[in-house]
């Protein structure tokens, strides 16, 4: 039997190969360091787990696909945009992630993306496996126009390699459900099939499930509240800070504020915003959704309780609790002693690797109860689950079933974390208890699957 040791040397040997098997993709390399350090108590525990190749295959994505997206801008001039779709890993149903538009999207970007949401799927219990795309096109200041013809040439190519069986795309950054709506007419137009579980994230009078659109948000507070559950606390009268304005922040500070917290900040990449108030939802959903402005709008119009900060990170903002919810890396060790020193509680990602690593090893020594994103943030992929349930069954469920079926969702994946953490030695660490446990599910599938 291998020690601890033994296996912690051979998994560090694996990521220098990873590094350089994979250059110039400094995410993809964080996401594996974050997953690999974490995985020697199991590997050396269950022998079956070191066999030659398992952790070769599971870092390796099964196909990934790059192409080109020309489109026609509204001057008639000719764009070219990447698309990417990188295919991780199917050992537990089809490909499941989302399709981010941004301009900082690069292939190291979707793989990390794609690598997180293999261990976020397989905690969520559910019969998906991981991927993720996307694009460089950046979808700010273009008309609707500009993104229905861009979402078209995304889709005639992208069309080939998914399908409810095989691969199901979803939303991320710059991926609503006007982008979702021109995807799925095109694939629905190429194909000429009304297959609703190509894509999760649809309009609700055409596929789309009840509380999907709120499920990311509603399922992190969820997450934040069992762990401060665990402390013998609840959400009530707590104070906390949100960073971005985006889908995930918007029903984050919504469930925060139905539970009886006050959610006194958001942001955008122009700064933030902080409401002593509290958040008025109704403002930033109407600049946001409706008028896609940028947050110094909310400031303006909200009266003296709120102020703009242009340039500036909520973490400066005293709070019991932090809940990132824009993007990766945007939480560092700077920001990281800011919330300590102002006494946070716990911090909860609904961003996908929002902290870094030097600022969650900050957090944890601390005390401070800490969420990863694959276990806080996998309420939004648990939906798009029970989505292609419902596509698949051709029924639509009440609002209330969708939302019950979230809370026993989040609350089965905060025990799973929180227990196997404490069976691996690590009592209070979520986040070796998620990477553990989802690897755990998807490693088991590997191996009765035989080397493919
Ligand atoms: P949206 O596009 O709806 O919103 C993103 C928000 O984050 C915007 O306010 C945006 O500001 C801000 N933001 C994005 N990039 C940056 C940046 N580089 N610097 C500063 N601010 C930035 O995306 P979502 O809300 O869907 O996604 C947010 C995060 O949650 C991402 O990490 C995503 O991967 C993750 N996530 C999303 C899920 C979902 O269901 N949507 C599921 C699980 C995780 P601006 O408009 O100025 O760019």
């Amino acid at each position: 039997m291998t020690t601890r040791s033994e296996t912690q040397t051979t998994l560090d040997h694996l990521l220098t190969e990873i590094e350089h098997r994979n250059p110039a993709q400094p995410e993809f390399h964080q996401a594996a360091h974050e997953v690999l350090e974490t995985l020697a108590p199991v590997i050396a525990a269950r022998p079956e787990y070191a066999e030659p190749g398992l952790v070769e295959r599971l870092v390796e994505p099964e196909r990934q696909v790059i192409f080109r997206v020309p489109w026609q801008d509204d001057q008639g001039r000719v764009r070219v945009n990447r698309g990417f779709r990188v295919e991780f890993n199917s050992a537990l149903g089809p490909y499941k992630g989302g399709l981010r538009f941004h301009p900082s999207v690069n292939l190291g970007v979707i793989k990390f993306l794609g690598f997180e949401q293999i261990f976020k799927n397989a905690l969520t219990g559910l019969g998906i496996g991981g991927g993720k795309g996307g694009s460089d096109f950046d979808p700010h200041g273009r008309s609707d126009a500009e993104v229905m013809r861009f979402c078209q040439s995304f889709m005639t190519e992208l069309y080939r390699h998914i399908g409810e069986h095989t691969d199901v795309p979803a939303g991320d950054i710059g991926v609503g459900g006007r982008e979702i709506g021109y995807l799925f007419g095109q694939y629905r137009r190429i194909t000429n099939r009304w297959e609703a579980g190509v894509l999760t994230g649809k309009g609700q009078g055409w596929g789309g499930s009840l509380i999907r659109p709120e499920a990311t948000g509603y399922g992190n507070v969820l997450f934040a509240a069992a762990m401060l559950r665990e402390r013998g606390e609840d959400l009530e009268g707590q104070t906390a800070v949100v960073s971005g304005s985006g889908n995930v922040a918007i029903y984050t500070i919504e469930k925060l504020t139905a539970l009886g917290a006050n959610a006194v900040t958001c942001s955008d990449s122009s700064g933030y915003v902080v409401d002593e108030k509290g958040i008025d939802l109704d403002l930033l959903k109407q600049i946001k959704e409706v008028e896609r402005g940028r947050v110094d709008a909310y400031a303006e119009r909200r009266g003296a309780s709120a102020r703009f900060v242009p340039g500036g990170r909520v973490w400066e903002v005293p709070a019991d609790l932090a809940l990132p919810s824009a993007t990766q890396n945007e939480l560092d060790e700077k920001d990281a002693e800011t919330l300590i020193r102002n006494g946070v509680k716990a911090v909860s990602e609904g961003a996908n690797m929002p902290t870094t690593p030097e600022a969650v090893h900050l957090l944890q020594k601390a005390g401070v109860a800490f969420g990863p994103g694959k276990a806080a943030n996998a309420g939004g992929v648990a939906v798009s689950a029970l989505e292609m349930a419902q596509n698949h069954a051709r029924t639509a469920w009440s609002a209330e079933r969708v939302e019950e079926e979230l809370a026993s969702i989040m609350t089965s994946i905060h025990t799973t974390c929180h227990d196997t953490a404490e069976r691996y030695g690590a009592p209070g660490d979520y986040v070796t208890g998620a990477n553990i446990a989802g690897f755990e599910r998807v490693a088991d599938a590997m191996l009765a699957q035989g080397v493919i």
